[in-house]
């Protein structure tokens, strides 16, 4: 084996990291940089989807994040007149997939998961504080070039996969263009301990909560509430996490007695956008790097979790000379579709309808939701669609 008979990737996200744990479980050296000096451990995806649970099995860390995590059999869409709009019941999905759940637990909590199993597997190079500045590549192999605590650096490996979220440096220093929106408001999470469980009647551990003027989303986490909310026109990142906003929007959610207890406080810029190639030959764009969209659906980290299995499995299948070098083209034709027909589409959906402000638009999908709920036939379609299911088997038709 020469030394650049390797796959190098960039960024030790639940995408990097994934794809690590896969190519090296099926023999293939690796080599993970991470320009953070440890795992980041910020306030973005909690949810995981039934089939992303399936490929986590798969890859044989899903009892470690099920016992870090919560099991959310039921997830729910309210209204702050009408209360539960529609309680969506996943085990419709017991045919479909062995998990039929949501896990909720923080991704920093997968990315440690798995980067404890990297360090007990000789194949694998895990470094941290080395940032990829940029990448060549010729015909029999690609180079990255890292800035580490040694100075710069040039990596040698067959192929480069970029998960090095959204500002991907590799996306831009090969000018792959990555069209798409920001939305002007930026959104604020936060989290606390109140129990918004008894000040909601049966509140399910995630509920989206559609309001023309207020909408916002709750989302469970081990002990804590975490709460999706947008901002104002106008408001700024540092005015939006101060004390004030913080406490003046949380009493809006549920007015009580006092000041919220916070345990995180954050604004993002939310963005929807997809790359427009996921491969440049010997380099892949994944995950954040490839597109980027509004969490309300859950589908950034989950559908960057399934890039990472699709083109690490067609890696394997090159590197074992059971496949050609156009086996890799189908990574984009049957990935990129799914970022751009349906997880723009449908996570933009899920905004409209939250602030929906036309009564009867708000009712008409109201009715539409309740009539969904009531027919197990269309639950399950609906659930197979929202769980990231059908997209996957849409993907295996394109071959
Ligand atoms: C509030 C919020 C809630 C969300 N909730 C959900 C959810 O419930 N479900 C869901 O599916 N998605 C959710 N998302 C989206 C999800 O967080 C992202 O889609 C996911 O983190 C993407 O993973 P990634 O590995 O592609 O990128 P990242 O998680 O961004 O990881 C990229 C890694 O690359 C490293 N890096 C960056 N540049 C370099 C470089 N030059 N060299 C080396 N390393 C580098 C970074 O330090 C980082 O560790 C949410 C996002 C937000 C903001």
């Amino acid at each position: 084996m020469s030394d650049n008979d390797r796959v190098l990737i960039a960024g030790a996200g639940p995408v990097g990291c994934s794809a690590a744990l896969y190519l090296a479980q099926r023999g293939i050296p690796v080599t993970l940089v991470e320009a953070a000096a440890t795992l980041p451990e910020d306030l973005r995806a909690s949810t995981f989807h039934p089939p992303t649970l399936d490929m986590l099995d798969d890859l044989g860390v899903v009892d470690q994040l099920l016992e870090q995590g919560i099991v959310c059999p039921e997830w729910q869409y309210r209204d702050t007149r009408e209360g539960v709009i529609a309680n969506w019941d996943l085990g419709v999905l017991k045919d479909d997939t062995r998990h039929p759940y949501r896990i909720q637990c923080e991704q920093y909590k997968l990315t440690r998961i798995i980067i404890a199993e990297l360090a007990k597997m000789d194949n694998v190079d895990v470094r941290f504080r080395v940032r990829a500045t940029g990448t060549s590549q010729d015909e029999h192999g690609v180079t990255l070039s890292v800035e580490g605590p040694e100075g710069p650096e040039d990596l040698k490996g067959k192929y480069l996969i970029a998960a090095d979220g959204a500002s991907s440096v590799i996306r831009i220093t090969q000018g792959i263009e990555f069209p798409g929106l920001t939305f002007p408001e930026l959104w604020l999470c936060t989290s606390t301990e109140f129990k918004f469980e008894d000040h909601f009647e049966d509140l399910a551990p995630i509920a989206y909560i559609a309001d023309p003027d207020f909408w916002f989303v709750f989302v469970r986490v081990p002990g804590l509430w975490r709460l999706l909310l947008p901002s104002r026109v106008g408001e700024t990142a540092e005015s939006l996490v101060t004390d004030e906003t913080v406490q003046e929007r949380m009493h809006q959610v549920c007015p009580k007695t006092g000041d919220y207890d916070t345990f995180h406080r954050t604004a993002y810029s939310v963005h929807q956008r997809v790359a427009e190639t996921y491969r440049k030959g010997r380099v892949f764009l994944a995950g954040d790097a490839a597109h980027i969209n509004n969490p309300l659906g859950g589908m950034g980290m989950n559908g960057g979790i399934h890039d990472a299995v699709n083109l690490s499995k067609k890696l394997v299948k090159v590197w074992n000379g059971e496949a050609d070098d156009r086996v890799l083209d189908l990574y984009d034709a049957q990935r990129r579709p799914i970022a751009v027909d349906y997880v723009q589409k449908t996570t933009i959906r899920n905004k409209q309808m939250l602030e929906e402000t036309d009564p009867d638009a708000r009712k008409a999908k109201h009715d539409e939701m309740r009539a969904m709920v009531a027919d197990p036939a269309k639950a399950r379609e609906y659930l197979l669609q929202s769980s990231m299911i059908t997209t996957l088997s849409e993907a295996e038709k394109i071959g």
